[in-house]
């Protein structure tokens, strides 16, 4: 059996310290992750059980792309996020075992038209192409971690020299235990999965020739360009 015409290539991310690449499978992201980041989009972050998002698996992109300034926004956001990418699946997952699924974890950008998603939040329409555009998955080199290790500390964004977000991986208000635990209630968690965390407070726009840099504590950065 063939196909009618040549199937895409398999998407891909960069491993720190290795040649092969982690392929992708599907993208999740979790929406409002850090109370203040909550906060300043006008929500209560008070305790309620995360949600989740989607993108499209080729809309990742390795760090160091060169990418231009994307259609259908004036308002192209950064959101600096801690990755996780799965190397085994499963469903209806515990906390206490969800950990075991992890592969590594990554710096990235889970990039946005704010402008787009604040008309789809309006009219209670779909985030879809406000967040699952062309290239708006930014995976800095996937770093492997043993069971139940995890990054720890800083995680920030640069856009050219300028600090714009800064926080503790600490002060997400869902761990990735919780996380995957959740998510795996919801859909069949496969190796090839990333998850993008949320973001912390201080998004903003990143213009045309600017250069975006997400930094975590023990991790390669997420560095993007737009042209
Ligand atoms: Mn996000």
């Amino acid at each position: 059996m063939g196909y009618v015409f040549a199937a895409p290539p398999t998407v891909s991310v960069a491993v720190a310290g290795n040649v092969a690449r982690f392929p992708v499978r599907r993208v999740f992201c979790v929406g409002r992750n850090y109370a203040e980041h909550a906060r300043e989009m006008g929500h209560d972050p008070q305790a309620e059980p995360p949600f989740f998002f989607t993108k499209p698996a080729d809309a990742v992109v390795d760090s160091g792309a060169l990418i231009p300034y994307p259609p259908a926004t004036g308002d192209l956001h950064h959101e600096a996020e801690l990755v996780v990418a799965l190397g085994s699946g499963g469903a209806f997952l515990p906390e206490d075992a969800a950990l075991s699924l992890v592969w590594g974890y990554a710096a990235g950008n889970d990039l946005t038209r704010r402008d787009m998603q604040a008309a789809a939040k309006a009219a209670r329409r779909p985030w879809d192409m406000a967040k699952g555009f062309d290239r708006s998955a930014i995976v800095g080199p996937i770093k492997a971690f043993d069971i139940g290790d995890a990054p720890k500390g800083r995680i920030s964004c640069h856009v050219d020299g300028d600090l714009r977000q800064e926080a503790d991986l600490s002060d997400m208000i869902w761990p990735v235990a919780g996380i995957i635990a959740h998510l795996s209630r919801m859909v069949i968690l496969q190796a090839g999965d990333l998850i993008f965390t949320g973001t912390p407070a201080g998004v903003g726009a990143i213009a045309a020739g600017q250069t975006c840099t997400v930094a975590i504590d023990g991790l390669e950065p997420a560095v993007v360009t737009v042209q």
